[in-house]
């Protein structure tokens, strides 16, 4: 799943991910995790995540090739956050050597809606579950009942900063997936049921492509 911060990825990849029964990898989660956890990537993550940088190619291809190795996603996963570079999407190629063509779908959204939606985004203190839209700082997280607040990295200035970073370091891989029979844009700046219709039917019309078994 490609986009910019704010497209509507974690929903949309939670989402479909439910829908087919396979596991969402959201390496934005995974490294909020280890913080959370204070695990030695977690305390190195950290301080680049707060400017709104990206963590390092290595950990991340390290990171995704130790999930994917899973028995879980041995049928199909839901991506989000990854590749964020073309050395990560280069990478997940050899990672996915032997198994189904990757299905790439771009979430596009205009760049006034996205620092919308990220100045009003809200997540657990806790288990770090992103709040439906609208929630208000403090109220109460439905999955564990920690406190919503505001992601560090929504705040304006960050969120200019890794709108920057995106267009410099991931907006490429658009055209590094473009020429796949397996590429599909949506428009992702509708109401959430109709991106989902959208990335469901971009799915069916590639799902198949080159496949070696049949699966997303
Ligand atoms: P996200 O929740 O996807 O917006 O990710 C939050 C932050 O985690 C990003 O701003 C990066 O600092 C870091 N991050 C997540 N995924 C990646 C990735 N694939 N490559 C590098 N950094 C990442």
């Amino acid at each position: 799943m490609l986009g910019p911060p704010g497209a509507g990825k974690g929903t949309q990849a939670e989402r479909f991910a439910r829908l087919r029964n396979i596991p969402k990898i959201s390496t934005g989660d995974i490294l909020r995790e280890a913080v959370h956890a204070k695990t030695e990537v977690g305390l190195r993550a950290k301080a680049i995540m707060d400017r709104g940088e990206l963590v390092s190619d290595d950990v991340m291809i390290g990171i995704v090739r130790e999930r994917l190795e899973q028995t879980d996603a041995k049928d199909g996963f839901v991506l989000d956050g990854f590749p964020r570079t073309v050395a990560q999407a280069s990478a997940l190629d050899t990672i996915m050597t032997e198994r189904d063509p990757l299905i790439v779908i771009d979430i596009v959204v205009p760049e006034a809606e996205l620092v919308r939606r990220l100045g009003s985004r809200m997540i657990c203190e806790d288990c770090g579950t992103g709040a439906p839209v609208g929630s208000m700082v403090g109220a109460a997280c439905a999955k564990c009942g920690g406190r919503l607040v505001q992601r560090a990295d929504d705040d304006q200035a960050v969120v200019i900063e890794r709108l920057k970073i995106y267009h410099r370091q991931s907006e490429p891989l658009v055209e590094y997936y473009r020429v796949r029979p397996t590429f599909r844009s949506i428009d992702g700046a509708q109401a959430p049921d109709r991106v989902a219709e959208d990335l469901a039917a971009a799915i069916a019309a590639v799902n198949g492509y080159g496949s070696l078994g049949g699966r997303v």
